[in-house]
């Protein structure tokens, strides 16, 4: 953070290419790397089709929108924020954007906006949706402003709920019931994602998940929409986590009616529906990653790799904390374990989730019993 502290005058942050105040607007300096894979994904949209008309439906102080401008190259930016409070320090932050005849700038509630989009047939390339707690409020009219073929890109900051703490209010937000268990926060993606792949189905559309990023305390998640709808029962359904002994399994709608955990046969508790395909688009993340590379942005080219390794892995993980209490002995080494689980013919990834967890199409006893053989046991305690 750059300041130019000069009394009387309010102090300027600087994140990538703009420079902007925050005034008493909400602002996160540590979802950086958030909205630095918007703007990639803004440049390689861009890049690939030659366009970009950005809607930023709740701008804040409007970083966002300043860096899809100066750093994506969007032709068009439809800057909105229902806070009248903030409009003197989002017009000010976008004052050259405004004239160079580059965009507008609005103070409506976000579903308005789209709602205006839909009935002027005025579609967007990308639509950032960054509100604050569940997404559902805007989450089916957000699909009214975006063009087939164009990016959504959808925040929700409401983890206790996605975590399974809440369940009747998730059945409210989501039409889902949500459990807790150790892999809950890679479910608060799926539930986003199952959410909205079935409001577009609705609509005969669907959804494509480019990346899906949690961070700590939000959930974002890059769709493309499709003219044609994606949900099936086999992408949508349950996800079954056995108190008993700690294993995962995923169901589809006709094994609900016999369901018992395959390792000790007791009943498993189940979140669903939610979205059991793919978090990420290896392709997508493919051209990201030379992007990120060609920019000289190597942390976040780290991070594209890290969510490219587990795109096709299993939608849940294990704990490391977890197999070594089960196995009775020391927390295994992350890549120790991952690299002993490949040996034995198991795909193992790290995943950009959790630090202290894997991704496997091991089962937990098969995580166990091969941490044991590399990892010390605990002393006896007698
Ligand atoms: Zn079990």
């Amino acid at each position: 953070m750059n300041s130019s502290d000069r009394p009387g005058e309010p102090s300027f942050i600087q994140e990538g290419a703009a420079r902007f105040h925050v005034g008493n607007a909400f602002f996160r300096p540590q979802t950086r790397v958030v909205r630095d894979l918007g703007v990639l994904m803004a440049a390689l949209h861009r890049q690939q089709t030659g366009r970009l008309r950005v809607l930023d439906a709740m701008a804040g102080c409007g970083v966002r929108s300043l860096r899809y401008w100066q750093e994506s190259g969007a032709d068009w930016l439809w800057v909105n924020d229902g806070n009248p409070d903030i409009h003197p320090t989002l017009n000010a932050n976008l004052r050259s954007m405004l004239q160079a005849g580059r965009g507008q700038v609005t103070q409506e509630e976000a579903n308005r906006v789209f709602f205006t989009c839909h009935l002027k047939k005025d579609y967007y390339d990308l639509v950032d949706v960054d509100g604050f707690g569940a997404a559902t409020p805007h989450l089916s009219t957000c699909l009214w402003a975006t063009a087939i073929g164009g990016l959504i890109y959808l925040t929700s900051t409401d983890g206790r709920t996605a975590t399974g703490h809440l369940p009747t209010q998730s059945l409210r937000s989501y039409a889902a019931y949500a459990r807790s268990h150790p892999a809950a926060h890679e479910q608060g993606l799926r539930l986003l994602l199952g959410s909205l792949q079935q409001q577009a189905a609705a609509r005969n559309l669907g959804i494509r998940p480019l990346f899906s990023l949690f961070t700590g305390e939000t959930y974002r998640v890059m769709v493309r929409l499709l003219p044609k709808p994606m949900l099936t029962d086999q992408t949508y359904g349950f996800l079954g986590y056995c108190h008993g002994c700690g294993e995962y399994q995923t169901l589809s709608w006709r094994r609900l009616g016999r369901v018992s955990c395959p390792a000790c046969d007791r009943p498993p508790t189940l979140t669903g529906p939610l979205w059991l395909g793919s978090l990420h688009d290896p392709a997508t993340l493919t051209t990201l990653i030379d992007l990120a590379d060609q920019w000289q942005w190597s942390d976040r080219a780290h991070l594209l790799r890290l969510m490219a390794a587990e795109a096709t892995m299993p939608p849940y993980f294990y704990l490391l904390g977890d197999i070594g209490k089960q196995g009775q002995m020391d927390i295994p080494k992350r890549s120790h374990l991952i690299q002993a689980l490949q040996t034995q013919g198991y795909r193992a990834t790290p995943t950009h989730i959790h630090a202290e967890a894997i991704k496997t199409d091991a089962s937990l006893a098969i995580c166990v019993a091969i941490a044991r053989s590399i990892t010390r046991p605990l002393p006896s305690s007698d």
